[in-house]
């Protein structure tokens, strides 16, 4: 069929978001979802009247929950935006501070980070990370151009500490550094109290990973007023009503209880803790892990083999074709049993 698409997007190398099979149950150790279900006041705060209110569009502000998430962190709601999912945060930034200009992030890091740049014509820099697979902070001091990072990063699940983002931030003031904390709940430090200091940083997070809310999509930036009303106003030029209304008041149940989630994070960690020692026991290499998941090889044995295997098996982990990292399986971490039989089938294949 004859193509109808732009020219310029005629090459656009799309991201390809891992497996959500539909068709049997898998233990899904593959896109770094939690294995708990979302706060039980999440389920309250859905009830039916709300659904009947779906006739109406949402809040486009998302004042509540805005405000809501400005509290929890110490900060006033417009130093707030609410995406559907963090990746909508990244497009605003992307669209907002990228668009044919330049920006570099790690080489190996977030997937999405290098599609976002072609889609807006920026001029990507990739900076390889070092030898032992850690982003080098000497690559982003004084880049002079747009920085994102994800810290811990993924899929390596490697943090930064917090002394070497504020270098990167202080060393920028004319650029806009963002750092993607999806995961930083799982034991990085966050940047967020650098917002109070330094107007040209980004936090991004997420209610997908620790508040077990990937299906309702929603993330947020925490950043200077200024920073906010820029992708604001790319927001506004592209879906103003972007938050739906169950997941406005499913976030703002999310962040008031804390006890649940905390309690959830521990458990996480928990069960890294199980993961790691285990996949050593059987003499995989594993990268430090400050996430929900691990990133793990085990030499003489091929990643799509291992991926391919346990698949067949019932297990779906996540692997990546990039040369460097082709043999590791990033594994999310998931309940003891799920950890468990995991370990039962990997021992079937090794
Ligand atoms: N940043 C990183 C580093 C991620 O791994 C992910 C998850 N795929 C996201 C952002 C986006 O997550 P979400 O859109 O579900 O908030």
């Amino acid at each position: 069929m004859k193509s109808y698409m732009v020219s310029r997007y005629a090459s656009l190398d799309a991201y390809t978001p891992g497996e959500q099979p539909q068709d049997m149950e898998y233990i899904k150790l593959n896109t770094n979802e939690s294995p708990f279900p979302p706060s039980p006041k999440v389920t309250a705060a859905i009830s039916g009247e709300e659904i009947e209110k779906l006739k109406l569009y949402s809040d486009p502000e998302g004042k509540e929950l805005r405000d809501a998430v400005a509290k929890y962190f110490g900060f006033k709601r417009e130093n707030v935006l609410l995406g559907n999912g963090s990746d909508e945060i990244l497009a605003f930034a992307f669209f907002a501070f990228c668009a044919g200009e330049e920006c570099i992030f790690p080489d190996i890091s977030y997937g999405f980070y290098p599609v976002y740049a072609q889609l807006v014509g920026a001029n990507a820099t990739e900076a390889p990370l070092d030898e032992n697979f850690s982003v080098d902070v000497n690559d982003y001091i004084g880049a002079s151009k747009t920085v994102i990072i994800a810290n811990p990063n993924a899929p390596t699940g490697k943090a930064l500490p917090l002394s070497d983002i504020e270098k990167i931030v202080a060393s920028n003031p004319d650029n806009v550094v963002l750092i993607d904390e999806a995961y930083v709940d799982f034991g990085g430090e966050s940047a967020i109290s650098l917002v109070h200091k330094y107007e040209n940083l980004i936090v991004c997070r997420t209610f997908s990973k620790s508040r077990s809310l990937a299906g309702a999509r929603l993330g947020f930036a925490v950043a200077s007023e200024g920073l906010i009303a820029d992708m604001n106003r790319v927001k506004y030029s592209l879906n103003p009503y972007n938050i739906n209304r169950l997941t406005l008041l499913a976030g703002k149940a999310s962040i008031e209880d804390d006890e649940y989630f905390l309690k959830n994070v521990k458990q996480i960690i928990d069960n890294r803790k199980y993961t790691v020692s285990e996949l050593e026991k059987r003499g995989f290499d594993v990268l430090p892990s400050s996430a929900n998941f691990v990133f793990a090889k085990k030499n003489g044995k091929s990643g799509l083999d291992l991926y391919l295997e346990l698949k067949k098996r019932g297990v779906l982990i996540r692997r990546f074709g990039k040369d460097r990292i082709k043999d590791y399986l990033r594994i999310t971490i998931g309940t003891k049993t799920q950890m468990c039989k995991f370990f039962e089938k990997l021992d079937e294949i090794i």
